[in-house]
């Protein structure tokens, strides 16, 4: 048995910030004795738990959260909901099927995501009219030709954009070229979240500020919470790069820390100085890039910083430092908004394995886990989350398929070794950022 430490650390900030406040549901107080249970309420364990229900809907599933619905990555980033994978380099064929594979799963997250929203009437900004690659220097300019390459192989419907029409549709006149992708969604992750928890099915009984503390042996598997001990048949994990906690992946995954900040509203005369286009999402195609977002809510949201931080949020000094990296980005894109001041900052931790892979299956009997994206994962980790259900369930299903054939993990050192490891290989996706930054 590997005990979790009682710590789930969290703030405020992010996209929950510009939310009205949301009523938490209750912690566990009382001892259990249950089916299923999921451990960790982000995108991954709200899909599992939704499945699960509706796989099993004369029993109960119990969804345990350690912190509030919405403060984990879920709920922190960029809400990119990818269609079509980005990877770095020249297309290589070999991996043709590989790609494919990834973007079934990116594209079957997608859909579940879009009909559960249109289903529930989720309010998030959910807009599904893709968004746009961008490059600004030499390095991000190459993988704009890389790009180009694989999705005209791949039949992904795109558009190549020039300079002048970037400029146009965003309103900024770094980038030298950019690609707008037709499918895929922009979304408020926040308030994605909290309509997923709140429109749970009747038999999924979510309890948030009830961290797993323990898993233990045998069968059933008993649960060791602070309030309460539960007793389950089958337990899957959803805790992404926190699986380590409990003793799984503990040299698999680890959390890198990226930060970004939002601007105060715009007024009608700031956003007339932007381009054509009312709302946007502009992702780097240099890996250490900006990501950018003019929201619903007229603000623009920039993220460029990552680093290896022991897998925990920045505090408000250090995310205090990040910000004028953030600012030096905005200047250098909008020296017409050089007045507008940020209003709020916020840091998130992504689950990052050595070699790109995500996780999905049976850890131990009875016991199944899936994460860990890599930073990709609102689309994935809703596919992920479906299929794992399907899967400790029993049904099969292409995307159970797809999720099964991941490349098996790289190993990753044990601590201090880690600690030094992930820090160079966080700050590798920096190399020769230049102007993309
Ligand atoms: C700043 C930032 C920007 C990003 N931008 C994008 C983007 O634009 N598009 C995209 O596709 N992806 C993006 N990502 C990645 C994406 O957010 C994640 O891959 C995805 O949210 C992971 O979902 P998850 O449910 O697996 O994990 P999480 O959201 O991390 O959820 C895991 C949950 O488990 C809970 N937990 C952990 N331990 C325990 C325990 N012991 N007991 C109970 N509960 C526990 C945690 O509190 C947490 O709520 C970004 C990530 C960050 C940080």
């Amino acid at each position: 048995m590997t005990a979790a430490r009682n710590t789930f650390s969290t703030d405020q900030h992010g996209w929950a910030e510009l939310l009205p406040k949301r009523q938490a549901t209750s912690a566990l107080y009382s001892d259990q004795r249950v089916s299923w249970t999921v451990v960790g309420a982000g995108l991954t364990g709200l899909a599992c738990a939704r499945r699960l229900a509706e796989l099993h809907p004369d029993e109960e599933i119990l969804l345990l959260e350690a912190r509030c619905v919405g403060q984990a990555a879920s709920g922190r980033n960029s809400g990119f909901v990818v269609s079509t994978s980005q990877f770095p380099g020249a297309i290589d064929v070999d991996q043709l099927e590989n790609y494919r594979r990834i973007n079934r799963i990116n594209q079957a997250g997608l859909e579940l995501l879009h009909s559960q929203i249109a289903a529930n009437a989720i309010d998030c900004q959910w807009r599904r009219d893709g968004f746009h690659h961008t490059a600004a220097g030499a390095v991000a300019l190459k993988e704009y030709q890389h790009f180009l390459r694989y999705l005209e192989v791949l039949e992904v419907a795109h558009q190549p954009l020039d300079k002048d029409l970037m400029q146009e549709l965003l309103g900024t006149d770094l980038y030298q070229a950019g690609i707008h992708i037709a499918d895929g969604a922009l979304v408020q992750p926040a308030a994605l979240v909290y309509g997923l928890a709140d429109s749970l099915p009747a038999n999924v009984k979510l309890h948030e500020q009830s961290p797993v503390l323990e898993v233990g042996q045998g069968s059933p598997l008993t649960l060791r919470l602070t309030t309460a001990t539960v007793k389950t048949d089958k337990l899957i994990l959803t805790m992404n790069f926190e699986s380590a906690t409990l003793g799984f992946l503990k040299s698999y995954m680890v959390g890198s820390t990226l930060a970004g900040s939002f601007t105060r509203k715009l007024d009608r005369e700031e956003l007339d100085s932007l381009g054509s286009l009312t709302q946007w999402g502009a992702i780097s195609l240099h890996s250490g890039g900006a990501t950018l977002r003019l929201t619903a809510d007229h603000r623009i949201s920039i993220r460029n910083t990552a680093e290896y931080h022991g897998s925990v949020l920045l505090t408000d000094g250090e995310l205090a430092k990040r910000q004028t990296i953030h600012r030096a980005a905005f200047d250098k894109r909008f020296p017409k908004l050089t007045h507008v001041p940020f209003e709020f900052g916020w840091s998130g931790v992504e689950g990052i394995s050595r070699n790109g892979t995500n996780f999905f299956g049976r850890q131990r009997t009875n016991v199944y886990l899936a994460g860990g994206y890599n930073g990709s994962g609102v689309s994935r980790g809703t596919a992920f989350g479906t299929a794992i259900a399907d899967y400790a369930s029993g049904e099969t299903s292409p995307t159970v398929s797809n999720c099964l054939a991941s490349a098996p993990a790289a190993w990753m050192p044990p601590r201090p070794l880690l600690d030094i490891a992930a820090f160079f290989k966080v700050r590798s996706r920096f190399k020769e950022v230049g102007l993309d930054r």
